[in-house]
């Protein structure tokens, strides 16, 4: 499969996206294949319009004001003062413009955290069941994974895990609130937990343990939870954030790192923050991105829509039999499948037009994954089948097996 000299990390990287790249080659021949009314719940992609101000802000940035405007663009003066100001209000604390990274997004933000601070064979420590890319992107990077499972009844941190696998060549731990796919938000009682615990741990090895926040949902939180940024209780973290979530625009991609300013080491984590911003592939948003910020920042999709898509949802599966909790934040919802083999299920609702990631792709063994970012019609004409279907599966259901699910 491989041509012989493909580096190992590559290759290890590789290998840990399988699932998700198998899924995802599925996904494309169940869409090419259907004649369009499928209900799909498959990814964190929109299936309505994109917001009319958010075009509107696109359309009036394409016009260039001077000789500059589509040039080289990397971490903008004015796009660092509007991440800045937002920070302010988020957590409370004075960002100096220095600490902020403009990024294509957080899947560039990570790899550039990535690249700056793995050396070969750190280790990063992750929250299972995670984002089903951090695996492949740390073995990319060349450090060693090292997944913890969440609670499995609260799918709460387990700090005490985590203190657990900690060791020397431990370099950062990411945590992911509001947590895809688990829909978990942390609350500042477990964060104060891993904030002491990570404060002992990096004394015990004698270098600061980063906490890198993966972000990329926290304005997407319901029934009033109130979101604290893991960066507010942990003098050594970097955050990461991303646009594409808050404005459901995944595919115009701008995001950022940020240093607390209560971090050690500031500058030299500064300038390795650059340099691997321009090697991980100048991994900054484009001209146009940067120049619309200013507009962006103050637009967001509907949360109160995305919370009664929620209630509709999952009411309606329990009301068939499934099994599955209300998220608190993210756009996630991750019923039980009713028969062991979370792949076969999601075959056999394909087989019907309904699109859902399995569980087992995201190490949620014997769950699906489906996504709030559908239309509400969407989730009106899928409810029916999943009640078919499981009805069609009594028998081979999990109440009558001794299957119990897993991550
Ligand atoms: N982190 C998490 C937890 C995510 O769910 C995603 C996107 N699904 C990302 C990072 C990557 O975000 P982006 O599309 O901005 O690269």
């Amino acid at each position: 499969m491989f041509p012989p000299r493909t580096p190992a990390r590559v290759q290890n990287g590789h290998r840990s996206i399988i699932p998700i790249y198998e899924f995802l080659a599925k996904y494309e021949g169940w869409i090419a294949d259907s004649n369009g009314d499928y209900c799909d719940f498959a990814l964190g992609n929109p299936q309505t319009m994109p917001l009319d101000e958010f075009v509107a802000a696109l359309r009036e940035a394409t016009t260039p004001r001077d000789k500059s405007w589509y040039a080289y663009k990397m971490n903008e003066a004015s796009s660092r003062e509007i991440v800045c100001a937002s920070l302010k209000t988020l957590t409370g604390f004075e960002y100096p413009q220095e600490n902020i990274f403009m990024t294509n997004g957080a899947t560039g933000a990570l790899l550039v955290t990535m690249n700056a601070l793995i050396d070969p064979d750190d280790e990063v420590v992750f929250n299972s069941p995670p984002w089903f890319f951090y695996e492949g992107m740390i073995l990319n990077s060349g450090g060693r994974p090292v997944a913890v499972n969440a609670d499995p009844n609260t799918f709460d941190l387990d700090v005490d895990g985590i203190e657990r696998v900690i060791t020397d060549s431990t370099r950062f731990i990411i945590i992911n609130s509001p947590n895809n796919p688990t829909g978990r938000v942390y609350s500042p009682d477990t964060l104060v937990k891993l904030s002491s615990m990570l404060d002992g741990a990096s004394k015990n090895i004698g270098r600061p343990i980063y906490l890198v926040s993966d972000e990329a949902y926290r304005a997407i939180v319901y029934d009033g939870v109130k979101y604290h940024s893991p960066t507010k209780f942990y003098n050594n973290s970097i955050m990461i954030y991303t646009y594409g979530k808050t404005l459901l625009t995944p595919g115009q991609r701008i995001g950022y790192i940020a240093l607390s300013p209560r971090m050690d080491d500031l500058q030299e984590l500064r300038t390795i923050l650059y340099s691997s911003q321009i090697l991980s592939g100048w991994a900054m948003p484009s001209a146009l991105m940067q120049h619309c910020l200013r507009d962006l920042e103050k637009m967001s999709l509907d949360v109160s829509a995305l919370q009664r898509r929620r209630d509709r949802f999952v009411a309606g599966l329990r009301e068939c039999g499934y099994e599955v909790r209300t998220p608190e934040g993210a756009f996630y919802i991750t019923p039980k499948a009713p028969i062991e083999d979370d792949v076969a299920f999601s075959d056999i609702l394909a087989e019907e037009g309904v699109f859902c990631l399995p569980g087992s792709v995201v190490s949620m063994n014997g769950y699906l994954r489906a996504s709030l970012t559908a239309s509400d019609d969407m989730i009106e004409r899928a409810l029916p089948i999943f009640a078919a279907v499981r009805k069609k599966l009594q028998g081979r259901c999990r109440s009558d097996s001794k299957y119990a699910a897993t991550f």
